[in-house]
């Protein structure tokens, strides 16, 4: 068996111990006879496995008592809907900064239910840092303001979380969840969908702090209000149990590899070996300005398109996969998220030496 070292922005790489696991108890969970993709979702077993899901993921991201953590579908694009119409409950007006193309489509879908300001934008330089935020910058009587934690895409992440007051803030995690400490106080809610960091795609996390519950609008179709799948425990309807399991499987291995101070330290490390690199490189560099790097997605070029080409082909053929970039970054984007081992960032950066001294 050959496993690649896989630089996918998502889907994304699963830890290896998880996939074993999950291998090994396929067919028959735990003596049941059945595989988790087979059993009910009321049963004591599935319990178990939403249940202990939940609270592990509680102790990794020290989530406070008054919040709720929900188990969704509809991936974080469904939250781009989901979050309107649940939280534009007063003024109808809320604040959103634009930080790439993940950002523009929560802008475009709240459109439709409020008065949506765009505050700042990093879009005059196609989304290659992170606009400065000041608390004057916001709506006094905003519903909330929502934020893109990481943008997966251009490869910057908020280097600190603006403070908002007592407007709520809302962040978009999709990419960066699990990777590095926040303190959950600093916001009203967080969603992420599950294909970055978490697990299998299929199920969306969404932690809410319980007093923004029960203000949806009057036209929320019921599947859409987070009050329906907080009073039912995530189980208004048939769960995506299999992500579920996956998830909590990949949530015990984050637990015993040290939990998220761990993973940032060694997100950083792995990180830091690239940017290191970038920075002295006289044929690669980072597209991102420094002080606004990911942690998680590095995108680079060389300048030539022909010499994007054939590093990527190269880079593939020694077992070192999925590193196009975006279209709308162009060149190559290392995803690096916590299940790719340092070995794998090391691989990469051996590579890029030799591909430097060939074709630089
Ligand atoms: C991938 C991604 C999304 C879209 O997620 P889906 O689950 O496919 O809807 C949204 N926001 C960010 C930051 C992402 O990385």
């Amino acid at each position: 068996m050959s496993r690649a070292y896989n630089f996918s922005a998502g889907p994304a790489t699963l830890p290896f111990p998880v996939l074993e696991r999950a291998q090994n108890e396929l067919t028959d969970y735990q003596g049941t006879g059945m595989s988790v993709m087979e059993m009910s979702h009321r049963s004591a077993e599935f319990m178990e496995i939403i249940q202990s899901a939940e609270a592990d993921l509680r102790s990794l991201m020290r989530i406070p008592e008054d919040y709720k953590v929900l188990f969704l579908q509809g991936g974080a694009s469904m939250q781009f809907a989901m979050v309107p119409l649940n939280l534009l409950s007063k003024s109808h007006r809320a604040d959103y900064v634009n930080t790439g193309s993940w950002s523009k489509k929560a802008i475009a879908e709240a459109k439709r239910y409020g008065a949506i300001n765009v505050v700042a934008s990093s879009e005059d330089k196609n989304f290659s840092y992170i606009p400065q935020l000041n608390p004057g910058l916001f709506t006094a009587n905003a519903d909330y303001v929502h934020i893109t934690t990481n943008n997966t895409i251009y490869g910057t992440c908020f280097p600190e979380i603006p403070d908002t007051g007592n407007v709520p803030l809302v962040a978009d995690m999709s990419s960066n969840i699990l990777s590095q400490h926040y303190d959950i106080t600093k916001f009203g809610l967080i969603y992420a969908g599950a294909q970055k960091n978490i697990g299998p795609a299929g199920v969306t996390i969404v932690i809410i702090r319980e007093d923004l519950l029960g203000k949806a609008m009057e036209v929320t179709p019921t599947m859409l209000n987070y009050q329906t799948h907080t009073e039912a425990d995530s189980m208004f309807n048939t769960p995506p149990c299999y992500s579920i399991y996956i998830a909590g499987l990949v949530f015990k291995w984050l637990i015993k590899n040290g939990g998220i101070d761990a993973m940032e330290r060694r997100n950083r490390e792995k990180s830091g070996l690239l940017y290191d690199f970038l920075d002295n490189s006289s044929l690669f560099k980072g597209t991102v300005s420094k002080e606004s790097r990911s942690i998680m997605n590095i995108p680079f070029v060389t300048g030539s398109d022909e010499l994007d080409a054939k590093f990527i082909k190269e880079a593939s053929a020694r077992n070192l996969k999925t590193l196009k970039g975006h279209r709308s970054v162009g060149g190559m984007r290392a995803s690096i998220y916590n299940a790719m081992p340092k070995e794998g960032v090391e691989a990469l950066v051996e590579f890029m030496k030799a591909f430097e001294s060939e074709n630089g």
